[in-house]
């Protein structure tokens, strides 16, 4: 029988990069979209042909099981999130209630239909709030300070219960900032690569940022979810920080990106406090060895690279 995987957040950043990666490999992939959705998801271009959609409320616990009976996916993805950490603190109940919801759904779901199915939960850094250690490891102490990051708190615990309770093939990634060309213009990567190439073609002129001595453990999207994939194939279902294990600092960020397009960053960038967010931690890394170690997982893009690739296709994307 073939595999069949079930993507929540398919329009998005990692869930179209998954898309195109479990269909070179074979899966059948079925991407679930919001009911009365507009059905555009530019990221999946590439591979809109190739893959079935399916519609269900993430935030209604009857829509999610209706989905998994309907679908019967092998393997569950479940990545959708509002991912934009400031938001969520105008949006706190929805937040909290979708993470809450659509987990708890999924894994009751696969208790009752199926506990074969494999799962995978989208969790993040943000869980450990303001880090009690560095770098950020799997055994790190929970400590969220944002209703996003409780959230994702919420989602990595309800999967750690299942997975034990029920013996289920349940995992969290830990997912540390993880960036490409379809990252949205709300994050700092992308806001300074468009920047940088917008500049350069002479369209702006300045760029406004807040803090500068913020350092961010950033990966490429691709290689995070080929961790993903791994972890879902593999036989050692578990919790797993799926990170670079390295810091940069946002000056170091504007030095690669302007310094690709032939520019200096200080003629350019304006820092303004009143961007600058309250509470932020000022360092955030993370610990990959044991994804090294139980998965082989190994990252194939590094920051320069990251950062220049992503300066190309925002050059490619304003010059059209
Ligand atoms: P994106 O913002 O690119 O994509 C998120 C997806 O979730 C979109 O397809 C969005 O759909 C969907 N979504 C959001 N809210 C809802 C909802 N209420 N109901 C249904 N779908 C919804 O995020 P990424 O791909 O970057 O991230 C994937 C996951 O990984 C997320 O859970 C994110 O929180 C987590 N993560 C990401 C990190 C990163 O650095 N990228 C770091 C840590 C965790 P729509 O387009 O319709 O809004």
């Amino acid at each position: 029988m073939a595999t069949r995987a079930l993507i929540t957040g398919i329009g998005g950043q990692d869930g179209s990069y998954l898309a195109e990666l479990l269909v070179g490999r074979g899966v059948e992939v079925v991407g679930v979209e919001r009911p009365g959705g507009d059905g555009d998801h530019p990221n999946l271009a590439a591979v809109a042909s190739a893959i079935e959609m399916a519609e269900a409320d993430l935030a209604d616990a009857a829509s999610v099981v209706t989905l998994v009976e309907s679908t019967r996916p092998t393997w569950i993805f479940n990545l959708a999130a509002a991912s934009f950490v400031p938001a969520s603190w105008l949006h706190p109940t929805p937040t909290v209630a979708m993470a809450a919801t659509s987990t708890a759904a999924f894994l009751d779901a696969i208790v009752n239909v199926d506990r074969g199915i494999r799962f995978f939960q989208a969790a993040s850094a943000e869980v450990f709030g303001r880090p009690a250690e560095t770098p950020q490891s799997e055994s790190t102490p929970i400590a969220p300070i944002t209703p996003y990051g409780a959230g994702k708190a919420l989602g990595l615990f309800l999967t750690r219960m299942y997975r034990e309770r029920f013996e289920l093939h349940a995992s969290c990634g830990i997912l540390f900032n993880h960036e490409s060309p379809r990252r949205p213009v709300d994050f700092v990567t992308r806001k300074v690569t468009r920047a940088a190439a917008a500049i350069s073609l002479g369209l702006e002129s300045e760029l406004r940022l807040g803090s500068l001595d913020a350092e961010r453990d950033w990966t490429y999207a691709g290689d995070v979810v080929r961790a993903i994939a791994l972890i879902v194939a593999g036989d050692r279902p578990g919790d797993y920080v799926l990170a670079s294990g390295e810091t940069h600092s946002i000056r170091q960020l504007l030095d690669v990106a302007f310094g690709h397009v032939g520019l200096d960053w200080h003629d350019h960038v304006v820092v303004d406090e009143g961007l600058s967010r309250p509470n932020e931690a000022a360092t955030i890394c993370g610990d990959p060895s044991k994804a090294e170690r139980e998965l082989g997982w190994r990252r194939e893009v590094q920051f320069e690279a990251l950062i220049t690739m992503m300066v190309d296709a925002d050059l490619a994307l304003l010059r059209t």
